[in-house]
């Protein structure tokens, strides 16, 4: 479904990639972790090219962007569909209510009717429990609720691949939980997903792989009982330590 190779990212002379090679499966759910300023956000916004990666390629599905040709607006317009992201702070339209946030992307990206839109969103928030919520503004929804609107609009374009930047980092620690149970229930239907991510109740429970990195580099990678229980490198092990 996803395979990274030789990835890197850099911002004028500060290199924050360094070369990531990543294969993923569908309905594989990965999750990135790894101290501040490693790469981690760089990585994931790659996938989706709002950071346009200086070198490597990335094949997502059907489509496949090789970074060290010029790529056209029709080509990265085309490979963005694919994926949908989930941002820390939710970036809701704070006019719209609920219901039309989450059907801005379908009407807007994908020109479906009104009419149609609207279910979609309706059912899109049922499923992150929110039914009763669809026509409020984010100003009355905590930041739980916003962020499952959030995941609900994200899904409604039917990306692929979820992305997922620190969706919980922002949120008061009792909203913590309705988030990464929505999370759970996309993993547990096969949805593929990218999350990168400091719960490790998440990682150990959820992800099929974890991936460590470190200065812009995957320093292990491996199933969570093995990276949490078994670290084999001294930066994973040294990370784990300090957080624990
Ligand atoms: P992480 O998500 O692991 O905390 P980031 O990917 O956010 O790491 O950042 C990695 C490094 O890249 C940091 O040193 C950060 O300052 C730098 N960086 C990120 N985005 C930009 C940008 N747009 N311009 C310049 N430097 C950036």
């Amino acid at each position: 479904m996803i395979s990274i190779t030789d990835l890197h990212k850099k911002f004028g002379k500060l290199e924050v990639l360094k070369g990531i090679d990543l294969k993923l499966e569908k309905g594989q759910a990965v999750v990135v972790i790894g101290p501040s300023g490693s790469g981690k956000t760089t990585f994931l916004r790659c996938l989706n090219i709002l950071e346009v990666p200086s070198k490597g390629v990335i094949t997502i599905d059907e489509q496949t962007v090789d970074f060290s040709k010029p790529v056209s607006k029709k080509q990265v317009n085309a490979f963005r569909k694919q994926s949908a992201m989930v941002f820390q702070h939710y970036n809701l339209f704070p006019h719209m209510t609920a219901l039309e946030n989450v059907m801005e992307g379908p009407v807007i990206v994908q020109g479906i009717d009104k009419a149609t839109a609207r279910k979609k969103a309706q059912a899109l928030l049922e499923k992150v429990g929110l039914a009763d919520k669809a026509d409020e503004y984010p100003f009355q929804l905590s930041g739980g609720q916003q962020q499952r609107v959030g995941i609900a609009r994200a899904l409604a374009l039917e990306p692929k691949v979820m992305l997922f930047d620190e969706p919980t980092s922002a949120l008061d620690p009792e909203l913590v939980g309705e988030v990464l149970q929505v999370m759970k229930d996309l993993a547990a239907e096969g949805m593929t997903m990218v999350v990168v991510t400091h719960e490790m109740r998440f990682a150990r429970g959820v992800a099929d792989e974890v991936l460590f990195m470190d200065g812009g580099v995957i320093v292990e990678r491996g199933k969570p009982e093995d990276i949490f229980s078994h670290p084999k490198e001294a930066r994973t092990q040294q990370f784990l330590s300090l957080i624990s």
